[in-house]
């Protein structure tokens, strides 16, 4: 069903070390939140709210600032670095406290076509809570990024956790969507995931993706192969089936082994020779076991956090 009040826009952006861009990101934010207030799209008391994810450089100092000449630009510093995705978890927790009907999550670099937020607000009085921003291209990215991006997808799909393909977090998405998000406790909530299965009435709209307008990556391999890692244990148990699985076929295996030399050596007197066989096959089950160890590991590591159920971030000060 279409809507017919104008939204209160909020933006959420999250940063970590930023200096660079983020005064430049919310000049050119502004502008396109007063576009849509002259075409009389969304109210004239939206806003800028900004997560500083335990920046070292002067990235707050700068949001604080801005904060001094327009009110309208919010935000809250983390204590320390708690990654990109409780920074944006924050930001959209913080909107809905402060009050919004819809929020758009943005990155502070604008490599995310800005100019289709107006598509976006569009597509949310069409009656959508969910719009996703699609990627078109993956031009600006480094082979090794776009490789390790679509083994993603590709896993998580086979893995039955179904993510929107070329999807990083440029969306928007309703009120409705932040209450429901708040009924979920779980400590490493992994957003991309969690939009996908609500089953919401959702779009997508495809934009272009821009080099970075300053400064570099805040993403190591590391900190991709953690998040991969959490949407996979949070949103499938594939691969500990998959290890019950290995783990029956090896014993069959094995039994079937175990009789040919039992009736070998009855019927035959004959022992089997070989130490070579013995030994590689000593090797590559005791890999399987131990990799299929890792993968349970990684489970267990997920209820360790969850059981711990320590604070997924914590606010040092916030602008509102
Ligand atoms: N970011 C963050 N915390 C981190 C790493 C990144 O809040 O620990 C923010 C960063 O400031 C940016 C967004 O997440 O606004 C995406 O990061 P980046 O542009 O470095 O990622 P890339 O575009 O290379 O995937
Ligand atoms: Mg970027």
């Amino acid at each position: 069903m279409n809507r017919n009040e104008k939204p209160k826009l909020a933006i959420v952006i999250p940063c970590y070390n930023e200096e660079l861009c983020i005064e430049n990101t919310v000049k050119r934010l502004f502008e396109v939140l007063n576009d849509l207030i002259s075409k009389n799209k969304i109210l004239a008391d939206s806003y800028i709210y900004l997560v500083d994810d335990g920046s070292k450089d002067s990235t707050w100092d700068i949001i604080a600032n801005l904060h001094n000449e327009n009110t309208l630009v919010k935000g809250a510093k983390f204590i320390r670095n708690f990654g990109n995705q409780k920074a944006l978890l924050a930001g959209l927790e913080g909107v809905r406290d402060l009050g919004c009907d819809c929020v758009v999550t943005i990155d502070a670099d604008l490599q995310q076509d800005e100019n289709v937020i107006e598509n976006f607000v569009d597509e949310y009085m069409l009656g959508n809570d969910i719009v996703f921003g699609v990627r078109n291209d993956r031009k600006t990215d480094s082979f090794f990024k776009k490789t390790t991006a679509l083994m993603f997808y590709k896993t998580m799909n086979i893995l039955g956790a179904k993510i929107q393909v070329n999807h990083s977090d440029y969306r928007l998405v309703s009120k409705k969507v932040l209450d429901i998000m708040h009924l979920y406790p779980e400590k490493s909530f992994f957003l991309r995931g969690f939009f996908n299965e609500l089953g919401l009435k959702t779009s997508h709209v495809k934009f272009d993706v821009k080099p970075r307008i300053a400064g570099c990556s805040k993403f190591s391999f590391t900190s991709l192969m953690s998040l991969a890692l959490n949407g996979i244990t949070s949103y499938s148990i594939v691969p500990l089936r998959i290890v019950a699985v290995i783990g029956f076929f090896m014993a069959v295996f094995a039994f079937i082994m175990g009789l040919d030399i039992i009736f070998e050596k009855v019927f035959f007197h004959n022992s089997p020779a070989g130490w070579a066989t013995e030994t590689i096959l000593l090797c590559a089950f005791g890999g399987i076991q131990l990799f299929c160890l890792g993968i349970i590991g990684e489970y267990v590591g997920q209820l360790y956090r969850e059981v711990k159920a320590r604070p997924r971030y914590i606010k040092d000060i916030e602008l509102k």
